[in-house]
């Protein structure tokens, strides 16, 4: 099937992914105004589309008008190139638009980027990558822990540019940064997309979801926890400035 139509996929996040028309369904036909050359006719159309990436399958409204008899067939335009913009008609909307993908609250922007890549590998069934990027959204949390948390620019050069994760990762637990169950949870996602990216053997569905949940339980831990402490005990200051 050609690519119809381009949007953010709902299912897998993909920014722009084309999508491809399946079905479709007329929902009205009315008979408006009559002009020199007949009836004018508008018509609401509803596709099934289904995402390059995931082809997991969203609806989308198009909608065009014709002079002097319906708007060509849904069958019709599906049987030549698919294409509802093609043949005239203007997008309307899609269901559905929210992403349904689950990033935990408060993680950095340049953390979620590899995350939200994570999880739509998921969707496509690609879990090699799955696993690959997890491991990079550990490896992109550790570094950004070492930012944030230690002052002296040499140690931080040290830290991100000559030491390996592994290493970085028990570092980050005897400087205090880790607890003992977290240094091991990060072992363990390391270990883990290691093999994702090295192993001969395809890496198998259920390790890679395994995996993503192991990275959403650290991300949890390092930012949204803290995140949520310090949200009310915000509160609570402006509470008692209010109250002053
Ligand atoms: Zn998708």
């Amino acid at each position: 099937m050609p690519i119809v139509d381009q949007v953010d996929c709902p299912h897998c996040g993909t920014k722009k992914s084309g999508f491809s028309a399946y079905g479709g369904f007329r929902r009205s036909n009315t008979k408006g105004t009559r002009t020199a050359n007949g009836y004018v006719y508008h018509a609401e159309d509803w596709y099934l589309m289904s995402c390059g990436n995931c082809k997991k399958c969203i609806t989308i409204q198009y909608a065009t008008s014709n002079v002097g008899g319906s708007p060509e067939s849904i069958s019709s335009i599906l049987s030549k190139h698919g294409s509802p913009k093609e043949n005239g008609y203007t997008y309307n909307e899609h269901f559905p638009k929210e992403i349904s993908i689950d990033i935990p609250e408060y993680v950095p922007n340049k953390i979620q980027v590899p995350f939200k890549q994570a999880l739509s590998n998921i969707s496509a069934s690609n879990w090699d990558a799955a696993g690959t990027m997890a491991r990079k959204t550990l490896e992109l949390t550790t570094k950004d822990i070492v930012r944030s948390k230690i002052s002296s620019q040499d140690e931080i050069e040290k830290l991100i540019t000559k030491t390996w994760l592994k290493k970085r990762i028990t570092a980050l637990k005897e400087l205090g940064f880790l607890t003992d169950g977290l240094e091991e949870l990060a072992q363990l996602i390391k270990d883990e997309g290691d093999g994702a990216a090295h192993d001969e053997e395809p890496y198998e569905e259920n390790e890679a979801r395994e995996l993503i949940g192991y990275a959403q339980a650290l991300l949890t831990y390092v930012y949204t926890i803290p995140g949520m402490v310090d949200s009310v005990k915000q509160k609570a200051i402006e509470e008692t400035i209010e109250a002053e």
